[in-house]
């Protein structure tokens, strides 16, 4: 996940806090060498044997001056060989340090008399420690008498020695204080800086330390306000949700919601539990469809389409019930569910079934009423004519039925009517086709039936209803005929018309012909 750019000021402060602190580690580098540096000066000047020329340059020129006191009272007699030998042990102890020096390098004009001063000495004193006159007067006089020739002459340059060594020392004194100085200086300035920095970065830190101060109280009060507000907000929430959860349990609808991986109900309205007998942890989608394949159209219908609207089946339940069902598919938490609306259609479908059999039913034989027939007649002729199969029409008419209602009333002409449809039902069968088209008039369609055949049935039910006999108020009994036309499906012949006026001619010559009895309709 990519972070979100800094803002430029916190990217200003983090430079300047980097920049301080390296700037802070180099000059504690810098104070550690400059106060290294003082203390090496500082040390230079305060060395105990440091800076002794100009002592050393005068005790030369008193020791030479003391060296020909010696030598005149020796040759006077007043001094033994060993005060001499003494005298010359101290001169050459003390040229060793002027020998030595570098004093003379600070000079600021080069000075070739005071080497040559100190090369004499050196070389008259060495000389004469090597003939040091121990215990040997004669020796001695000798040196004595060396030392009363060469040393007055080397008094001035001596003098000499010391105003050199003096001017020298000066300026070495001068140089290493100004050293001393200029290191002090660098570790003012570095210790000046350091302390800027520290300050610089204190007060960095302290304005840092302010802002997380105002920037946590901020933050605090932003989560209260974040947790009051969440609050606010699972309280709305919890209150639609109850809300929510109200209107769909009193929904006249029944409502479920179910995980589509494992056939979990997220939610089931109660009325639903209460028609499939089950409750919200065993509920699922089997549980809901009366058939399995009408589960599995349900699912391919939602995977085709994500949604479903106005599907007409039968749910389960005590019993099963007819109901329209809505379906969208859902995404609940990352996984896949399945919103189902459905709503009882049970009453309805009772009264269109009622209403579909009084539109085709003859409410007093029972039978297909004309417009019914008429309907499966077509279809019927279709699917011979299509399949090129036999059939045959028959029209039936009971004879002078007119009389029977005049002679015994309405009623009794019904009760003949009900019982000779009942004996033309029985007479025929299921897959042949039998309706009343009005009055005492009845009409079949007989499929897979050769008009022999078809003659054969004709007769067969002109005998039944001959066979029937009924009992009138006065006690007689009556019998009835009834004329049949028989005609055939010709090849071609797809009007059902068509077909029932050939049988209908058949008939009417039945009639003509003497009633009772059955006429086929030329080929
Ligand atoms: P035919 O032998 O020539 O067929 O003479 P018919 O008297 O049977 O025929 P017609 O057409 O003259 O008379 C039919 C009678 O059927 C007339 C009518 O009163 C009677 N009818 C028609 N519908 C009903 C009904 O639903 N109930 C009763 N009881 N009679 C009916
Ligand atoms: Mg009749
Ligand atoms: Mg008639």
């Amino acid at each position: 996940m990519a972070l979100p750019p800094q803002p430029p000021g916190r990217r200003w402060r983090r430079l300047t806090f980097v920049v301080l602190c390296s700037l802070i580690a180099v000059l504690t580098l810098g104070a550690f060498a400059a106060l290294l540096l003082v203390n090496q000066h500082a040390r230079q000047l305060a060395h105990p044997d440091a800076h002794s020329e100009l002592w050393q340059a005068y005790q030369v020129r008193a020791e030479l001056e003391r060296s020909l006191d010696t030598a005149q009272a020796l040759l006077d007699g007043r001094a033994d060989s060993d005060a001499l030998a003494t005298r010359i042990e101290v001169l050459v102890s003390l040229l060793v340090p002027l020998r030595t020096t570098q004093v003379f390098q600070h000079l600021a004009e080069p000075r070739p008399e005071v080497g040559e001063t100190l090369g004499q000495l050196d070389r008259l004193s060495a000389d004469w420690a090597r003939r040091a006159p121990w215990g040997q007067p004669a020796a001695a006089r000798t040196i004595a008498q060396e030392m009363q020739r060469q040393l007055p002459a080397l008094l001035g340059p001596t003098h000499d020695l010391i105003v050199a060594t003096h001017i020298a020392l000066t300026n070495q004194l001068d140089e290493e204080r100004q050293d001393l100085q200029h290191a002090f200086n660098l570790l003012a300035w570095v210790l000046a800086g350091l302390g800027l920095c520290c300050v610089l970065l204190t007060r960095q830190v302290i304005a840092n330390s302010r802002r997380r101060q105002r920037l946590t109280q901020r933050l605090n009060e932003l989560n209260h306000s974040l947790e009051r507000r969440v609050e606010e907000r699972t309280q709305e929430l919890s209150e639609r949700k109850a809300l929510l959860r109200y209107i769909l349990d009193t929904s006249p609808s029944d409502v479920a919601l179910l995980n589509d991986h494992d056939g979990h109900a997220h939610y089931v309205s109660p009325g639903l539990l209460q028609r499939t007998g089950t409750d919200d942890e065993r509920f699922n989608l089997a549980r809901l469809f009366d058939d399995p394949d009408e589960e599995s159209r349900f699912r391919l219908a939602l995977d085709e389409f994500g949604q479903l609207n106005g599907w007409e089946t039968r749910l389960a339940g005590n019993p099963p019930y007819w109901a329209v069902v809505w379906a969208r598919r859902l995404d609940i938490d990352g996984q896949a569910a399945s919103l189902v609306w459905s709503f009882d259609i049970q009453q309805r479908k009772t009264l269109e079934q009622e209403l579909r059999l009084l539109a085709s039913t003859d409410p007093l034989t029972g039978l297909q009423n004309r417009h019914a027939f008429v309907k499966r007649g077509v279809s019927l002729l279709k699917s011979a004519q299509r399949h090129q199969r036999r059939c045959s029409a028959l029209m039936l008419d009971i004879d002078h039925f007119k009389r029977i209602n005049d002679t015994y009333g309405h009623a009794f002409g019904d009760a003949v009517l009900k019982a000779v449809a009942g004996e033309l039902s029985q007479g025929l069968r299921e897959i042949d086709l039998l309706g009343r088209l009005g009055g005492e008039e009845f009409a079949a369609i007989l499929p897979e039936t050769a008009p022999e055949q078809a003659l054969q049935v004709a007769e067969r039910l002109r005998n039944a209803v001959q066979a029937l006999s009924f009992s009138t108020e006065d006690n007689s009994r009556l019998r009835l005929t009834m004329s049949i036309g028989v005609a055939e499906c010709l090849p071609g012949e797809v009007r059902l018309e068509d077909l029932l006026a050939r049988a209908d001619r058949a008939l009417y010559r039945a009639k003509a012909g003497g009633r009772n009895r059955t006429e086929q309709a030329p080929g």
